[in-house]
């Protein structure tokens, strides 16, 4: 197997671009994708300063290493979720690449300065942990954002990721999510801009960029996302791609041209109001973070069962204060 570039040993196969590669060209490669992904959809320019969000994983410390080779300024931003071992080994990764690296980390633990855990918060909220993270996040990277004067969000979101989202929206006919499903989405009424440099690239790819670089992130999937709906949809593209290399990126990226557009909403509505607690735009008098956050760290009542136990208040609940102990602001 010899590099398609320099016929030099290769190390990895492209079976859609039908190709092998060799270390450099490969991590080339990943560095044009990811340019030709910015300038086409105008994500950034050289000027802007970038805050990328951080998993651990690999999409997100890919796309960062990424940016920093291509010369942007780009800082990370990783929020501790109180998963478990799961965000401790998650942020630690984080720290870890910020430090060899010499770049800036800007860091949120969420337990500490919130009050809440994702698993025990979304139990509490009456939310999916998936759908309570990823508000959380959402909120907590629109804020670092603009706190910070950053002028643009940029996520690890892959070709997989993308597809896959695609995938489950065109499945159900989501047409109001799939107005919404743009690589880049501007600023807005006190938005940042969000960018997606990574929707050339799959997976397998971001884990190879990895491994050549000498990047070391958290291989485990947080424990969270069992049963998540995103990773069959992931599977059933796998599996269609297997027969039929590069239907993932043509299904994705000939969405972006020949449909997307026919699902745009005219004007997003930009007379925002400011949620009274936090001053961030929404459409209530209280935003939907600032309400999770009173859901999850309220103390939550507990069924005793049928029979009460003899000196037990006047009612078949009382206060977990396990619960209310650990979510003490
Ligand atoms: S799988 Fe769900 S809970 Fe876990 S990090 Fe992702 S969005 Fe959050
Ligand atoms: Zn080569
Ligand atoms: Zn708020």
């Amino acid at each position: 197997m010899k590099c398609t570039v320099c016929r030099e040993p290769a190390v990895i196969d492209i079976r859609r671009h039908n190709a092998y590669f060799c270390p450099d060209h490969f991590l080339r490669l990943c560095r044009d994708q990811t340019a030709k992904a910015i300038k086409d959809h105008q994500m950034f320019g050289p000027d802007d300063r970038v805050l990328v969000a951080v998993s651990g994983g690999k999409d997100s410390l890919a796309v960062w290493d990424i940016l920093l080779e291509l010369g942007y300024r780009a800082d990370g931003f990783v929020i501790g979720l109180g998963i478990g071992d799961y965000s401790a080994a998650s942020t630690q990764h984080a720290r870890d690449y910020a430090t060899g690296r010499g770049a800036t980390l800007l860091e949120v633990n969420l337990p500490d300065e919130y009050g809440y855990d994702i698993p025990s918060g979304s139990k509490a909220a009456r939310r999916t942990p998936c759908s309570a993270c990823g508000l959380t996040k959402r909120h907590l990277f629109d804020k670092a954002a603009v706190d910070g004067g950053y002028d643009v969000v940029v996520t690890g979101h892959n070709l997989d990721d993308e597809a896959a989202v695609l995938f489950g929206n065109v499945l159900h006919w989501h047409t109001e999510y799939l107005g919404r499903q743009s690589p880049v989405l501007p600023a807005r009424a006190g938005f940042p801009r969000k960018a997606k440099p990574l929707i050339r690239l799959g997976e397998r790819e971001m884990a190879a960029y990895c491994v050549l670089k000498g990047i070391d992130y958290i291989v485990e999937e947080c424990p969270m996302a069992a049963g998540n709906r995103h990773l069959q949809y992931k599977e059933s593209l796998n599996s269609v791609e297997a027969r039929s290399p590069g239907a993932k990126f043509d299904f994705y990226h000939r969405f972006l041209t020949a449909a997307a557009p026919a699902f745009r909403i005219a004007d997003e509505d930009d007379t925002l109001s400011r949620c009274e607690r936090c001053g961030a735009p929404c459409s209530a008098e209280v935003c939907a973070f600032c309400r999770l956050v009173e859901r999850a760290t309220t103390p939550q009542p507990v069924h005793l069962g049928p029979r009460r136990r003899r000196g037990a208040a006047n009612t078949a609940t009382t206060t977990d204060r396990s619960t209310a102990e650990g979510h003490a602001p």
